[in-house]
């Protein structure tokens, strides 16, 4: 696949796959249209080293971005590997990128070490259940869940880490929990691009696992305060200020409407479903809705029995179908 060296289109909906020079030695990789698991990488190339963002979701997929790459990591290889957070979309191709440091911050570093194995997720897209089958098939069932060994960080971090790929600057600052236990922004300097993990969704509906709301508010105050030219999300086309501002306006429109419905004694499955998502609802995998506000209710009563992943699957899978 060549390298697309057209002028950037920002904040389009409509996208292509693969590698794309987006500044100085600074490439994204991406794969529309950024549903489940179709997830984006990066890439800063110096004089003889190279950094690479995330790997993806499978083994074929990452092989395909890597030999997208080899025109520039034949020179430059890889030599560090920074995993943004602890989502297998994320760093289930990470075996491929042998001889390079990994690193994380350790909240995602645990993550890692925690997440569901290959085989639970080929296990998830073999379920019978009639309910939830088809709506695990439909995220997860084109990926290939094969020959995966998880491959953790060899490098963990707090707080923030620099790292020098054969002279160029990139700056990991971790800024969960958010979206996750540990979130990083990768940011360059100077080419003022972000790569943000899944900090940013765009035309997709981000999903807050971890929480709290607050610091995801904060964490998208400072993708702003970086003042990036271009951010890489993790997950849509390449965005500026407009795909920040979008995820936390949708964040708080979330937290606001929940927190109505959990005064008016709803539970969260009720919320879920009473709540009009207006413009949010042409964002792809709208229902993800049913995770986000058992997010919300966490945060309003701490005591509150925490409905477990199968569970919140079988919400989304039936706020999915009442959408359609
Ligand atoms: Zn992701």
């Amino acid at each position: 696949m060549a390298i697309d060296t057209a002028p950037l289109r920002l904040h389009e909906r409509d996208y292509a796959t693969g590698l794309i020079e987006i500044g100085d030695g600074c490439f994204a990789y991406l794969q529309p249209d950024g549903g489940w698991c179709l997830s984006n990488a990066g890439l800063l190339a110096g004089r003889d080293e190279s950094l690479l963002v995330d790997t993806l979701t499978d083994l074929p997929r990452t092989a395909a971005m890597l030999e997208a790459m080899r025109p520039i990591t034949t020179a430059a290889p890889i030599a560090t590997l920074a995993i943004t957070h602890g989502n297998l979309d994320h760093y289930f191709g990470n075996q491929l990128v042998e001889g390079a440091q990994i690193v994380a911050s350790a909240g995602t570093a645990h993550e890692m070490a925690d997440g569901p194995t290959p085989a639970a997720m080929a296990a998830m897209v073999a379920s019978d259940d009639p309910a939830l089958g088809g709506y695990l098939r439909h995220a997860f069932g084109r990926f290939d869940w094969s020959g995966i060994e998880v491959t953790l960080p060899t490098r963990t971090f707090e707080g923030s880490f620099t790292v020098d790929a054969g002279g160029r600057r990139a700056e990991l600052i971790e800024v969960g929990p958010a979206h996750t236990a540990g979130d990083t922004i990768c940011h360059l300097p100077e080419q003022r691009v972000a790569y943000t993990g899944d900090l940013l969704f765009v035309f997709g509906t981000p999903i807050v696992w971890a929480g709290p709301y607050e610091n995801w508010f904060r964490a998208c105050d400072t993708m702003l305060a970086l003042d990036c030219d271009v951010y890489v999300p993790g997950h849509g086309p390449l965005t500026d200020r407009r795909g920040v501002e979008g995820v936390k306006a949708y964040l708080q429109f979330v937290y606001a409407e929940a927190r109505a419905r959990f005064d008016a004694g709803l539970d969260e499955r009720e919320a879920a479903f009473d709540i009009e998502l207006g413009e949010y609802a042409e964002w792809g995998d709208s229902e993800r809705l049913a995770i986000n506000v058992v997010s919300a209710y966490r945060e309003f009563d701490q005591n509150r029995p925490e409905p477990g992943r199968g569970e919140l699957f079988a919400r989304m899978a039936e706020l999915a179908r009442r959408a359609r």
